[in-house]
């Protein structure tokens, strides 16, 4: 699943290939990736004529500023990628993906292209005189951003400090801080030497403080790399993106650790997989 650096790597590319052209129409291949409006011809004439004027990203969802034809704020496009979504900036012509679900025209034969196997990916139309978060409302919920100065260790302290659930499942927790997945987590976790099953309220200060720099610094080295070779992550030209080949844990159970050489663990918590090494983590 595509998580903060993987959206952002998106969000870069969107703004290298999509801005200041009107879109001209579309085609949805199914309707129910579109979440809003109801009807996919209100989604499509929302966006007919209106151009991206800059995409933003918050957590993994991504908003595009759309703008009239006198440059007027002319409301939203959102999207998020959920597991497998793909954003892709194609010729009209490039052969049709099997799983394509929507496909935004632009002038002299460009298209951004939705393509989506899993197909829980979203997309919505927010009308000017909305805000963003009344229609998609996940964004409601959000917690800040890892690399802002809102998500400072005291806020993070004292959000674990009471509870008591394992910290893994806590970092997924899009209200703790936005953005963060599975890998990252993970990630993490092993850099900052804590097993994914501690409760949040055992964690020592010395213990926050290191988990905070290692997702920050984890965050960081992702973006750098434009994102992971997981999955099947792509930017918008297609590209996977370089942070797999270094991963610590994520996804390398059986496999020795990168650091003492035993066996990278695999535990089950909360539907998802955590991987660690039982003698780095403690
Ligand atoms: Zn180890």
């Amino acid at each position: 699943m595509p998580e903060l650096p993987e959206v952002e790597t998106v969000r870069r590319g969107l703004n290298l290939t999509t801005l200041s052209q009107p879109i001209v129409g579309g085609d949805v291949l199914l309707e129910r990736t579109i979440a809003y409006p109801s009807f996919t011809t209100d989604f499509l004439d929302g966006l007919r004529g209106r151009a991206i004027a800059q995409w933003q990203r918050r957590g993994k969802y991504l908003l595009a500023e759309l703008v009239d034809a006198t440059h007027q704020p002319a409301g939203y496009l959102g999207v998020h990628l959920r597991m497998t979504g793909q954003l892709r900036w194609l010729s009209q012509d490039d052969p049709l993906q099997k799983h394509c679900r929507v496909r935004l025209f632009f002038p002299e034969n460009r298209e951004l292209r939705f393509v989506d196997q899993r197909t829980f990916g979203q997309m919505w139309w927010v009308p000017s005189d909305r805000p963003p978060a009344s229609i998609m409302t996940g964004l409601q919920a959000l917690g800040p951003e890892p690399l802002s100065d809102d998500f400072s260790v005291d806020y993070f302290a004292k959000w674990l400090r009471d509870r008591q659930r394992p910290i893994k499942n806590a970092l997924l927790d899009q209200s703790l801080v936005a953005g963060i997945g599975n890998i990252y987590a993970d990630e993490a976790l092993f850099l900052s030497g804590i097993r994914p099953q501690t409760l949040c309220a055992r964690l020592k200060s010395r213990q926050i403080q290191r988990l905070y720099e290692a997702i920050r610094d984890v965050l960081q080295t992702a973006i750098a790399a434009n994102g992971t070779t997981f999955s099947d992550f792509r930017d918008v030209q297609g590209t996977n993106g370089n942070y797999g080949g270094v991963a610590w844990v994520y996804n390398r159970d059986g496999e020795p650790c990168r650091v003492c050489s035993a066996p990278i663990l695999r535990l089950k918590m909360a539907g998802r997989s955590a991987h660690y090494c039982q003698a780095c983590q403690r």
